[in-house]
């Protein structure tokens, strides 16, 4: 079995760091994380260069790039995109729907589903698939954002039944406020899934009842989401608590931030951050198809009927003047993180990696640098650019 090992650069674990650490692989898996020790002449040795040794990303929230959307409904489009992201650092990715028919929310699904089988073919060739976000069409009226608003509705039960009939749906968004959540919740619960509430404007008692019903995480903090203000516009007075409010409260709670420095500002993501500490919040890119694309006017969803925004090399920008989703790769979310806030390195990554591993139950295969653990690792230069990806122990060519 072929092995490969990890040298000279300080090896990121969730809690610490080890300088002029080593990380050894066999095969697909890791099989040592420690001190640097001479080894054996026929390992394969990658040189860090002083860098940094890490955990390859994972990406709960993204929505395309390379040109590609994952509402295309292709698996070419589904590969360019996860292609496009593992170059980035993304080793395991979430393909994400928006609003849209459930025809074409029916081809996303099973695009991917195709893709993946396509790409445990062809080793190391894109972001491993590990399930789809059913992110999109179940928003709330006044949430939609830059999405389609055709495209959005109530959930519908034999609508949905359909999308976790095929088995692939791990992540699964819903507002909490629309009828028959609760009905969306439970069946996502039977599947498994990281329930989460999103594009809702939804009051305390309604995430309390999401909560009850297994909702424990909530889509792009402060974007799309409802405050005090916008209940207080809905409900009238008493003021009642918000989605805002339920997440800060609730240590069983996760979500996730867009930390492109676009989104939001800096103290937004130090707040975030050290409200729900490293542990239940994690990056994510929620990234458009504009990733790695010149500056112009892209579609976001599908291509044919998706909504225009323009992209203007920083971030995607809806018509009205708002904006529509970030255009960069997680490891532009890693570096702007560590700049912007007082997370540590360690917490940082974790944030991109083992955080959402466990918030989506795959923790036990990937997410940190674990003996036993598929070996996902990045070797990234002391300023945190992404300058060699390791995916399940084969070297991703450049
Ligand atoms: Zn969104
Ligand atoms: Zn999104």
């Amino acid at each position: 079995m072929k092995s490969i090992a990890f040298v000279n650069g300080t090896v990121v674990l969730p809690d610490r760091v080890l300088d002029d650490g080593m990380v050894c692989c066999e095969g697909s898996k890791i099989v040592s994380v420690g001190q640097r020790e001479s080894l054996p002449s026929d390992v394969e040795i990658i040189d860090a260069k002083g860098g940094v040794i890490a955990p390859g990303f994972i990406d709960l929230h993204v929505h395309g790039g390379a040109g590609a959307d994952f509402m295309d409904g292709t698996p070419e489009a589904v590969i360019s995109a996860c292609t496009a992201h593992l170059r980035h650092g993304t080793t395991t990715i979430f393909p994400t729907t928006t609003t849209g028919s459930s025809q074409q929310i029916s081809d996303m699904i099973k695009s991917c589903a195709v893709a993946a089988q396509q790409l445990s073919k062809q080793p190391a060739k894109a972001a491993r698939i590990a399930g789809v976000h059913l992110y999109g069409p179940y928003f709330a009226e006044d949430k939609v954002g830059c999405h389609a608003p055709d495209g959005r509705r109530s959930p519908i039960v034999s609508e949905f039944q359909k999308y976790f009939d095929r088995g692939l749906v791990r992540i699964a968004t819903c507002a909490a406020e629309l009828p028959g959540a609760d009905v969306f919740y439970n069946m996502a619960r039977q599947h498994n899934c990281l329930i989460t509430c999103g594009h809702s404007n939804s009051t305390w008692n309604e995430m309390q009842a999401a909560f009850d019903a297994g909702m424990r995480h909530v889509d792009h903090f402060w974007c799309a989401m409802s405050s005090v203000p916008s209940i207080r516009q809905r409900c009238h007075v008493p003021m009642q608590g918000s989605m805002a409010e339920f997440v800060l409260m609730s240590i069983d709670m996760s979500t996730e931030v867009i930390a492109d420095g676009w989104h939001l500002a800096p103290e937004l993501l130090e707040f975030a951050f050290r409200m729900k500490g490293a542990e239940r919040l994690c990056l994510v890119t929620d990234c458009n198809r504009a990733l790695d694309m010149p500056n112009g006017e892209y579609r976001f969803g599908n291509a044919a009927d998706g909504t225009i925004f323009r992209s203007d090399g920083n971030v995607g920008w809806a018509p009205n003047g708002s904006l529509a989703s970030s255009i960069v790769g997680m490891d532009s979310m890693v570096r702007h993180m560590q700049r912007s806030t007082s997370a540590s390195l360690s917490q940082v990554i974790r944030m991109a990696s083992l955080t959402p591993a466990e918030r989506t139950g795959i923790a036990d295969q990937t997410g940190s640098l674990d003996v036993g653990k598929l070996a996902d690792i990045l070797v990234m230069d002391r300023e945190l650019n992404v300058v060699d990806v390791c995916l399940g122990g084969q070297r991703v060519s450049a």
